[in-house]
């Protein structure tokens, strides 16, 4: 059997490194790593290589930015060659970037199997690209690899039918529990001076590319910068926009700390210390539970409704007030404890491994045999992030 791995932006970096060490572990050397090249440079794309030790992409399509359509059409091109060239059994794409639609497409069309890694997330805001990538990636592939029931259970009300939704647990979080320990070694960025920070991201375009919006966040993020310094590693698109709009210089005599994008693990150690993060990021608000780091998230909507139930986050959209008044509360919060949904145990490559190598029909007995493990291993993983956090003197959440 040949495996085709598709990585293209950022949040896939993390999420394809724990699958390529479990085919690595399962002796399956018939796997090549495809990068499109939707992130290319080296604070976007190479440093998460090093940082996580992915090995060298087989190949790379190098389709570099565009608008949505101009990019997903340069990747559906480039990987129809690849395809048919390599004649993959299986092409698996992980989360809802424009490259897991275009390579689910391209490999479907060609009549090969399709695997989506971290499918059903449904934030039910069709304006959101990624809505559109998720709803289609999931509508053809033959394997739907869910992060959480709550998926599952969302591909079940889209007529989806049992034996292609496969529950296996979060990969994002199988790399984060295997580089906690290394990311909380690594130092602060030598620009912060304090001990006691909140982290922003912030790069969805909903609320970058407006002028109003992004002058409005700013002036409610600058005020709150008087009650907690704020770091905010700036993604390439937001600094564009920062210094277009003229945002930017405002922040100059403001508490708020900008840097440049950082690589994961900086990333993960600067979050795993600081006192709350506010994000629109989808992967952010899955680490902070894991991480018990209370979460504001400035959208409306999440696809990942699973972290607000498990109490670390909470939406608040973009207005002002309900930011303010969320920072205020998690500061004045008692501490939290980190939470570990079922299966986000530090095994979900591994489980998606097993079936993608499996005979067909050893699917159920293999998922039979998960769920008795999880309770276990969810406990165990558990104990590990709160054991790394308290070796590394991170105050108890
Ligand atoms: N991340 C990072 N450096 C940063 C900001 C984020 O390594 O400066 C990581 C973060 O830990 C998470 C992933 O990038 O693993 C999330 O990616 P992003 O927010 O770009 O995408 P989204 O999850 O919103 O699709």
């Amino acid at each position: 059997m040949k495996h085709l791995l598709v990585a293209g932006a950022r949040p896939n970096f993390m999420k394809v490194a724990p699958i390529m060490e479990a085919f690595r572990v399962r002796e399956q050397k018939q796997v090549l790593l495809v990068h499109t090249g939707q992130h290319y440079d080296e604070e976007m794309s190479d440093n998460f290589f090093a940082d996580l030790q992915i090995p060298k992409p087989n190949l790379n399509l190098e389709v570099g930015s565009g608008s949505h359509s101009q990019q997903t059409a340069r990747v559906m091109t480039a990987f129809e060659a690849v395809c048919n060239e390599h004649r993959p059994d299986w092409v698996i794409v992980v989360g809802d970037v424009n490259s897991t639609l275009a390579c689910a497409l391209a490999a479907k069309k060609l009549g090969i199997h399709v695997a989506h890694v971290e499918a059903g997330l449904r934030s039910r805001d069709r304006s959101m690209p990624e809505e559109i990538n998720r709803l289609c990636t999931d509508a053809i592939s033959d394997l739907l690899f869910t992060t959480d029931e709550m998926a599952s259970e969302n591909l079940r009300r889209e007529g989806v039918s049992e034996e292609r939704i496969c529950f296996v647990g979060n990969t994002m979080i199988d790399t984060l529990l295997r580089n906690i320990d290394k990311a909380l070694s690594m130092p602060l960025p030598t620009e912060l001076e304090v001990r006691e920070y909140a982290v922003l991201t912030l790069h969805r375009p909903s609320n970058v590319d407006s002028k109003p919006k992004l002058t409005a966040l700013f002036e409610a993020l600058i005020d709150i910068s008087r009650s907690i310094p704020i770091v905010f590693p700036v993604h390439p698109r937001t600094r564009h926009n920062l210094q277009q709009f003229g945002i930017e210089d405002t922040c100059g005599d403001s508490r708020i700390k900008l840097i440049g994008p950082l690589s994961y693990l900086p990333f993960i150690g600067l979050t795993a210390r600081s006192l709350l993060v506010l994000t629109d990021s989808g992967g952010v608000q899955e680490e902070t539970t894991v991480l018990g780091i209370p979460c504001i998230t400035m959208r409306p909507n999440t696809e990942r409704p699973i972290t607000c139930t498990m109490g670390t986050n909470i939406l608040v959209g973009s207005e002002p007030e309900r930011i303010r008044a969320a920072v205020l509360a998690a500061l004045n919060a008692p501490p939290r404890k980190n939470k570990m949904p079922d299966k986000w145990d530090g095994n979900a490559a591994m489980r998606i491994v097993d079936v993608l190598l499996s005979e067909p029909g050893a699917l159920n007995e293999h998922t039979q045999k998960n769920i008795l493990a999880k309770k276990r291993n969810g406990d165990a993983a558990s104990q590990i992030v709160e054991g790394v956090l308290n070796e590394h003197s991170v105050s108890s959440r």
